[in-house]
């Protein structure tokens, strides 16, 4: 089955108003003719509206980068599935590493937050990957494996139409440093494996698997191009109009 390219980017904390607004409208512009790939944008809740409104006419889809477990209430501070889907969002980033690493998410919450974005017809970018003391121990194969089994197995062969996975390799996100095209490979068919021995063989041939870690242009073709790396999710390059289109067209003619 071909599975088509997603290209999403994480711009984290950055940028202003005025700088996303027209960051947001270069990408747009320059995007190829003969686009053969999705391009999503996960932006910071407060620009999220704007944007999904100043790209409606383009291929891009607005997403955020995270969501709350709670559906409303009194959750000073919070952001719900509904008030996403509201302002327009496409999808929500889920357990990225810094949220892992700097806010204490474990996979239990990261599932409730599956669950919550599910429930506002968002789509989820569900994120996993392994630190650098884990891989260098040899756990990464263990670690990836209860990430999912915790965070993601236990959703439904259906809701699984909505979920779009991240391997991101902690290690290499922001740090300059990425996985080999072998390495993240051999991750990529491993997670694919885990999914067919659980959901079967549709649902793991179906499933979009992306990488993500200091993928930049100088490697986007050669990591593109991995039977099953089925895109890439982009942080540092995303906020840089060139890079981020270089990478859009290498996913866009990457077979
Ligand atoms: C990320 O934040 O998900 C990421 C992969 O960042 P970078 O591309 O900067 O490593």
């Amino acid at each position: 089955m071909t599975r088509t390219k997603l290209i999403a980017g994480n711009w984290k904390m950055n940028n202003t108003f005025t700088s996303a607004t027209q960051l947001v409208g270069d990408i747009a512009a320059g995007l190829p003719n003969a686009l053969n790939a999705e391009v999503w944008i996960a932006a910071p809740y407060v620009y999220i509206n704007t944007l999904a409104e100043n790209t409606s006419n383009t291929p891009i889809r607005i997403g955020a980068q995270d969501i709350s477990t709670h559906v409303s209430g009194a959750y000073t501070g919070e952001i719900s599935g509904e008030m996403l889907h509201s302002v327009g969002a496409y999808f929500v980033l889920v357990g990225h590493s810094e949220r892992r690493n700097y806010f204490g998410e474990t996979d239990e919450i990261i599932a409730t937050k599956i669950d919550a974005a599910l429930n506002s017809n968002l789509i989820a970018v569900y994120c996993c990957g392994e630190t650098l003391e884990e891989r260098e121990a040899g756990n990464h194969f263990d670690i990836i494996k209860t990430q999912l089994h915790t965070g993601l197995f236990n959703f439904s062969e259906l809701a699984l139409n909505n979920i779009v996975i991240a391997y991101e390799p902690v290690w290499a996100i922001g740090t300059g440093l990425t996985a080999s095209p072998e390495q993240a490979q051999e991750i990529h068919a491993f997670i694919r494996t885990q999914l067919l021995n659980k959901f079967g063989a549709a649902t793991a041939d179906k499933m979009r698997i992306l990488y993500g870690g200091s993928l930049k242009p100088n490697n986007a073709a050669e990591l593109l191009a991995q039977p099953d790396i089925d895109g890439g999710l982009i942080g540092g390059a995303s906020l840089v109009e060139a890079d981020f289109n270089y990478i859009i067209n290498a996913a866009s003619t990457a077979i």
